[in-house]
């Protein structure tokens, strides 16, 4: 069983005897700092030179400062910036500037795992990943409630890492909701797996498919768009409130038998053997020297998916459709967070 930390579990004067820096803010950054600072820490933003965010941490009261200036005060560093650029915001800005007992923290371990950032002996590494998106997360705070956290430390240079790990991770408001601790490895592994295979890209590639196979047996892509992924939503609902079985028993019965017959073969035992291969890829590193060879090279490989991705019919149906119906997302609730991009 996994072990969970509630507010009671932490000391949120930790934190508060700690100067932060922030680095970026962005989805994360944004709600690490305004949640911090909000819990009574001291904090500080640091962004790069001509940053576009640097405006809206100043409306909200932030100080902002370039990076190696708000590292160099520091008792705690949360790196924010994508994992793609932490490698090199590190070495330029954050390592030269680093006290030489200064924490650093992560909220997803890829860089550390894969070793594109090693921290020097004296310093805490620590990981709080909230299990949301970053607007989600400053929403709930504000809301008197909390998004869960797993939390992780790597290295104890202080003895008290893990203190400070859970002090920070209550002023975030996560431990309202619920802590679990993991490990940089388990965090790393898992998220990766999961993105890929399940939430993101076999989502994705499941729906693509069901379109592709109704319209081209020339049933009308509006009506197919309804079918497998506009009700999607509603379905994930009952699955995050109740598990598959709450699913089950809330659609038909004959939606419920289709379930069990024809699901399995969709997903055919070999759907996990591929899965199996995903993992492999992961945890022996393939997949993130792919991923950072390519954004080094500048992202041909990902941009090229990008617009293909962008490209599929689906899209297309979906934009025009969602223009005409009362239930359109609206760009305003992607700004304030309540849909994902
Ligand atoms: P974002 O893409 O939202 O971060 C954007 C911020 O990073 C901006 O402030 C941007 O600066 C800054 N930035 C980007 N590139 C650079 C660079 N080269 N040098 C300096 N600053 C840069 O990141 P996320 O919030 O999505 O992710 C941050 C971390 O949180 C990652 O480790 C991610 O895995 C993790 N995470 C993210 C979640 C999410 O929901 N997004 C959920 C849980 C964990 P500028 O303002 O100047 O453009
Ligand atoms: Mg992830
Ligand atoms: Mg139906």
């Amino acid at each position: 069983m996994a072990e969970m930390f509630y507010d009671d579990d932490a000391d949120l004067g930790v934190i508060q005897s700690k100067k932060v820096a922030i680095i970026g803010y962005g989805s994360q950054g944004h709600a690490h700092a305004l949640n911090l600072r909000d819990s009574g820490v001291e904090v500080v933003v640091g962004l790069r030179d001509g940053s576009a965010s640097r405006a809206k941490a100043e409306e909200q009261g932030l100080i902002v400062k370039e990076i190696g200036e708000a590292v160099a005060d520091a008792d705690v560093v949360m790196i924010l910036t994508p994992d793609q650029a932490q490698r090199g915001v590190y070495a330029e800005h954050i390592e030269p500037n680093l006290k030489p007992d200064a924490a650093l923290f992560f909220a997803h371990g890829f860089n550390i795992r894969y070793g594109y950032i090693t921290p020097g002996e004296g310093h805490d590494v620590c990981m709080v990943a909230p299990k949301g998106p970053g607007h989600t997360v400053r929403r709930q705070f504000e809301d008197g409630r909390g998004v869960p956290a797993i939390i992780a430390v790597e290295q104890d240079a202080s003895g008290s890492a893990w203190d400070l790990a859970l002090s920070y991770a209550k002023a975030m408001g996560a431990l309202r909701a619920g802590g679990i601790k993991t490990t940089f490895t388990e965090e790393t592994e898992t998220d990766l797996f999961g993105e890929q295979s399940v939430l993101c890209g076999g989502v994705s590639k499941l729906i693509q498919y069901g379109f592709e196979t109704l319209t081209e047996a020339g049933y009308q892509p509006e009506i197919a768009y309804f079918e497998v992924l506009h009700e999607l939503k509603l379905i994930v609902d009952l699955i995050n409130e109740g598990g598959i079985t709450k699913q089950r028993w809330s659609c038909s019965d004959t939606a419920e038998y289709g379930d069990y017959v024809s699901g399995p073969r969709i997903i055919t035992p070999e759907v996990k053997e591929n899965m199996k291969a995903v993992l492999a890829d992961i945890q022996d590193g393939t997949f993130a020297t792919r991923f950072i060879e390519d954004q080094d090279a500048g992202a041909p490989e990902f941009e090229a998916l990008r617009a293909e991705g962008q490209n599929h019919p689906v899209e297309k149906t979906g934009q025009e459709l969602r223009k005409l119906f009362a239930w359109k997302t609206t760009d305003a609730d992607y700004e304030d967070g309540s849909a994902a991009r």
